[in-house]
């Protein structure tokens, strides 16, 4: 993938992603009648608008009358969509919803949202007609983004691939021809042996290469690495030091399994479940961790709103800390009396509140224009201050704190401001 498209993956278009799913989730038609289709980025556009059409004919069957006429203009405005499109569909294909929604009071309204090139690949077309937008293959695709490595192996064997989210991808194996332990009539004992002790040591050589090549070129992005093989071979290989020091710092640990082939990494991220749950939210503790050390003792830590805004406007955050769950609009109160500015947060469901000045008590009035998404307010400006937004999950204490004691907003600075 290219650098553009591992940064569009950025926290922020996740971000963006997540709030357009809870947005479709609270979506229902009064009949069976929002169409969802996942494209892969190998189906043609062209398959996808004969399909749409096919459907299209045969909705002329649906018995309800507003049904049909509901379905009907869903796979028309999704065929208009399908229009702006080329041959194929963006990187990692894309999803498209359309359909009535209720909007209480026997109303409904037209809604078509198109999400493109996802966080990870759409893997198969999918055409999708019910009550309710599909959205459960996208929200899995934003749980975990984590990258491991993975490798198992025994002396036979083994092979090597990645964990990306919840996928599996084989990338290399490699077989060894290290003899079996009964050794050849004629053969002495100590040079069988040792000729046995070589042939491990080569193959544990081949496997560390194949397992250097493809995982030192992305240490960066690497979240950990996983070891799997019966004992002792597992434990020879870690402790003969065969792999990249950085990439053997990044082992977060090794266990059993039962085979070693392609299967075996399977097995081998089944049995290492719990690891992994521990690790995506270490990271998010990791940083909560520093954030607590520099309020406490330090002078290296702001919070709320508007003093972390106030330092990220000055460049001074290097680390943007946001409560996953933080859902508010900010509004911008600009008071034309005295020049000053106040920024108020606000639940996203709830109008915009009448404010006064707090320099000069004068009443100040905000248009539709001076609100918007606090998140996507603060990313905006941490991206023109080159600061790395991280979106702190409150699945454990300290980040449940961020959102409880710190307004869901915090960040780590470079350098003291006293903000
Ligand atoms: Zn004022």
């Amino acid at each position: 993938m290219s650098q553009q498209g591992a940064h569009d993956h950025s926290d922020r278009k996740k971000y963006e992603f997540r709030k357009v799913i809870e947005d479709l989730k609270n979506f229902e038609g009064s009949g069976t009648q929002l169409v969802t289709i996942y494209v892969p980025d190998d189906r043609q556009i062209s398959d996808v608008v004969a399909h749409v059409t096919q459907e299209h004919s045969e909705a002329a069957n649906i018995k309800s009358k507003q049904t049909r006429t509901n379905v009907q203009d869903a796979l028309t405005s999704i065929k208009d969509r399908l229009r702006y499109y080329d041959t194929y569909p963006p990187e990692n294909g894309m999803v498209l919803f359309s359909g009535a929604v209720n909007t209480g009071g026997g109303q409904t309204d037209m809604v078509t949202r198109v999400l493109e090139n996802p966080p990870q690949p759409v893997e198969s077309f999918r055409y999708h007609c019910d009550s309710d937008f599909l959205t459960e293959p996208l929200e899995e695709m934003l749980e975990d983004q984590g990258l491991y490595g993975l490798i198992v192996l025994d002396r036979r064997e083994a092979n090597v691939g990645w964990l990306k989210g919840k996928r599996i991808e084989p990338v290399k194996s490699a077989s060894s021809l290290v003899p079996g332990k009964q050794r050849k009539g004629g053969q002495s004992a100590q040079r069988f042996a040792r000729l046995r002790l070589e042939a491990i040591d080569n193959f544990y050589q081949e496997v560390a290469g194949m397992a250097n090549d493809l995982f030192v070129p992305k240490r960066h992005d690497l979240d950990g690495i996983l070891v799997g093989g019966p004992s002792p071979t597992k434990d020879e290989f870690l402790d003969g030091d065969y792999l990249h020091h950085e990439i053997q710092e990044k082992v977060l640990g090794k266990f059993d399994v039962s085979y070693t082939d392609e299967s075996g990494l399977k097995d081998l991220v089944d049995n290492a479940a719990d690891a992994l749950a521990d690790a995506e939210v270490m990271k998010d503790k990791r940083v909560m961790e520093r954030f607590f050390k520099e309020l406490h003792g330090g002078e290296l830590a702001t919070y709320g709103f508007e003093q972390t805004r106030t330092n990220l406007v000055m460049g001074s955050v290097e680390s943007l800390l946001i409560s996953e769950d933080l859902r508010k609009d900010v509004i911008v109160y600009e008071c034309a009396a005295c020049g000053n500015t106040d920024y108020e947060l606000v639940d996203q469901r709830k109008a915009t509140p009448s404010h006064t000045c707090s320099e000069c008590s004068t009443s100040v009035e905000a248009s539709a224009d001076d609100r918007e998404d606090a998140i996507d307010h603060l990313i905006e400006i941490a991206e023109q201050r080159g600061t790395e937004p991280k979106f702190i999950s409150s699945d454990f204490e300290k980040g449940e704190q961020l959102y409880n004691a710190f307004g869901g907003v915090a960040g780590i600075l470079r350098y003291g401001t006293g903000i």
